[in-house]
């Protein structure tokens, strides 16, 4: 392994000065080398864990402990679909480290979006017993991707069906807030501890809780949906109480109905 060096600083003149500067700068280099090794090792767990389902299931298949038949094709085929998220999740966070990150901008309708989102979690809601209803205020336009917003918003849709309970509630709603359109992901489900909340943003962060109950996300939602609104030159934020649920909030610069209607 490699060692960083501190030298000491003994002098207040540009000597000092420099090797002040000098320990900073090993400092921060330790510290990224640290952050690229645990992203690297979080990486791998996520990735390996759908291949090992992949590879149990053809395994148990080739020795003839089960038929190949469609229930074991549909297995399969979910985690193939698992491996390809975590790997189109990494390349969109890549290309939001690299600036290549390309949005196609439209004028777009909030309320319009929060139906299709709506729309697309319609069964997964039904199957959780969760009621998912879309609320605007007038028609909030954006100029804006309309397939990253629905990535974004779809990611929070997702999580929030997944800590709510049977019975509780998700809701989208829109506003315009002066210049800036509000979007809002309210749910009823267990809500997010307040010394959990500053994380909840971080690449592979995830509560302790449901990194154990493996809830089948790789921990990359959030911080995607914060990198698709910050390229909308946009904000992404969460308030939350324990017991009675959490709060994700979008806000983006607001836009112009197309000149032509
Ligand atoms: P994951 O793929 O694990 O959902 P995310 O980045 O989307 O990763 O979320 C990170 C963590 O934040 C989750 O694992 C969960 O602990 C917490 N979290 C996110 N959304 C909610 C929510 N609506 N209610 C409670 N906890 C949440």
């Amino acid at each position: 392994p490699e060692r960083h060096v501190r030298v000491p600083v003994t002098t207040r003149d540009e000597t000092g000065i420099l090797a002040t500067a000098f320990n900073e700068l090993t400092e921060r280099r330790a510290r990224l080398e640290a952050q690229r090794k645990a992203m690297v090792s979080d990486i791998a767990h996520e990735l390996r864990s759908p291949l090992t389902n992949i590879r149990g299931w053809l395994e148990v298949t080739r020795d003839g402990v089960v038929d190949p038949d469609p229930a074991l094709l549909a297995s399969l085929h979910e985690e193939a679909l698992v491996l390809q998220r975590v790997i189109d999740d990494l390349q969109d966070l890549a290309d939001a480290d690299a600036g290549t990150l390309r949005l196609h901008r439209e004028p777009v309708r909030a309320d319009e979006l929060l139906d299709q989102v709506a729309a697309a979690h319609r069964v997964a809601a039904d199957a959780a017993g969760v009621t998912l209803r879309t609320t605007a205020r007038g028609t909030p336009w954006l100029d804006a991707d309309p397939v990253r917003m629905r990535q974004a918003l779809g990611n929070l849709v997702s999580n929030a069906l997944r800590y709510t309970p049977s019975g509780g509630t998700v809701t989208l709603a829109a506003r315009r807030d002066g210049d800036d359109v509000v979007l809002e992901v309210t749910d009823t489900g267990t809500g997010i501890a307040p010394e959990d909340l500053p994380h909840v943003f971080d690449r592979f962060w995830r509560a302790e809780k449901s990194r154990s109950r493996r809830t089948g996300g790789s921990g990359l939602g959030l911080p995607i949906v914060r990198h698709l609104l910050a390229a909308h030159g946009g904000t992404a934020e969460a308030t939350s109480e324990p017991g009675t649920g959490s709060v994700f909030t979008l806000r983006l610069p607001g836009g112009e109905p197309p000149k032509d209607t």
